[in-house]
């Protein structure tokens, strides 16, 4: 029997290598359209490939996957990141958790992974034909089995319910001299949100020379990846950057007042935000009376403080990528697929696994997890259908 595995990337080497592993008498043949495969497990992780999280800081998975999460949950049953973790380490790759959760190769180098992979295609005989685009499944008339594993964006060849792919993880840009001033600073945890909207992240948050950029900018651009394209990437944003609400924030500014009424605004600063994002958030709200002395701000002046420090508005005019990181948001249909198997539900023996699927993660290994869990699904569900057929 033979399966035809379309794209050479993450995960139609991870498919292939299981597929092989669970039935060795399959002939499996990556069909990959550039001359070079696993190119983007090469540049992931900034050329370290961050290839898994532990998971340790997730009580949900929806805080990671905006799309796709209750079908990661389903298929995790079968093949978590416990196991893939595992997977990766029974092979002789030794990995690292780093503080923040994320495991990269101990190596630091992505390589380690494309190696590997190179390695078992080789010792299991996988057919890897580079520079071969696929246009029709047609081409394939005569493999047993179709994955379509083509990555973001590219799932039209395979004619089956496609939702719109929009970019996903970007940073926003956004018009404003004073802020983009005060590049390189980062502050540790904050809240940022687009007004009305549900939409909300936490985390990091570091201020570039376009705009704003870090964790909590990455995650809302993710939950938000569709509703920000439909508005041309110009939508409001608010920062809360102190993470507490607005009573706790008047009591420690009214602390400030008790302790050091002479003081200068400047000189002490709440929260221990960094002192030019202090200066900057002060002279937004109070212009010329920032240079006063905490024992001269009046009731609504201080409301106003309170207010830039908990609900500091801005408005996006556009996207940038992170490092040329996105992910793709859409992608094949999950209610095209069986959930178990991600065969689809119109053409049986046709199977799609990886970021062509509707599903995506936030920064942090997610995406490559999600690759991972969903190509061992078809590896195994491709082998029960062969010995549904009577084949072994
Ligand atoms: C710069 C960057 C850094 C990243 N870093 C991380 C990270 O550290 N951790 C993480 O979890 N995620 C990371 N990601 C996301 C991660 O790389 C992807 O989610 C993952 O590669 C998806 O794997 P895939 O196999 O589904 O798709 P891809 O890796 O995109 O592979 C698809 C392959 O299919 C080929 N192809 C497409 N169409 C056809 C066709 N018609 N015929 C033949 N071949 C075709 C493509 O050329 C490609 O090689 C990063 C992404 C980028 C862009």
């Amino acid at each position: 029997m033979k399966t035809a595995i379309v794209g050479g990337g993450a995960a139609g080497f991870f498919l292939a290598i299981n597929l092989k592993e669970m039935c060795p008498k399959m002939n499996v043949t990556i069909f990959e359209k550039s001359k070079k495969v696993l190119a983007k497990v090469e540049v992931s992780g900034g050329g370290r490939c961050n290839c898994t999280n532990s998971f340790a800081a997730v009580s949900d998975l929806s805080q990671v996957y905006p799309r796709g999460h209750r079908l990661m949950k389903r298929l995790f049953k079968t093949f978590d990141y416990r196991d893939a973790y595992d997977w990766f380490e029974r092979r002789g790759v030794r990995l690292v958790t780093q503080d923040d959760e994320c495991v990269f190769p101990a190596s630091q180098d992505a390589h380690t992974i494309i190696n590997l992979f190179l390695a078992e295609a080789r010792r299991h005989a996988i057919d890897i034909c580079t520079g071969h685009r696929i246009t029709s499944l047609d081409e394939l008339a005569d493999y047993d089995f179709i994955a379509v594993t083509t990555g973001g964006g590219t799932a039209s060849m395979a004619g089956v319910p496609v939702i719109e792919p929009v970019p996903s993880l970007f940073t926003f840009s956004i018009n404003d001299e004073a802020l983009c001033a005060l590049m390189g600073t980062v502050v540790e945890e904050v809240t940022t949100y687009i007004p009305g909207t549900g939409f909300r992240a936490s985390g990091p948050l570091l201020i570039t020379h376009w705009g704003m950029s870090g964790p909590a900018i990455l995650r809302l651009s993710s939950y938000a990846a569709r509703e920000l394209h439909e508005h041309n990437y110009q939508m409001p944003l608010a920062v809360n950057w102190t993470n507490r609400k607005d009573p706790e924030i008047m009591q420690e500014l009214q602390e400030i007042i008790n302790h050091h009424p002479q003081k200068q605004i400047a000189t002490i600063r709440p929260f221990d935000l960094p002192s030019r994002l202090w200066t900057y958030l002060t002279e937004k709200a109070l212009g010329e009376r920032a240079t006063n002395r905490w024992q001269n701000l009046n009731k609504k002046e201080l409301n106003r403080l309170v207010n830039i420090l908990c609900n500091d508005s801005y408005q996006i005019a556009g996207r940038a990528a992170f490092k040329d990181e996105f992910v793709t948001c859409g992608g094949v249909s999950l209610s095209a697929v069986n959930p178990n198997t991600l065969e689809s539900r119109d053409r049986p023996h046709l199977y799609f696994a990886g970021e062509v699927l509707d599903i995506d993660g936030v920064t942090g290994g997610f995406n490559f997890q999600a690759a991972w869990t969903t190509a061992y699904t078809v590896a195994q569900a491709i082998t029960s259908n062969m010995s549904n057929m009577g084949q072994t």
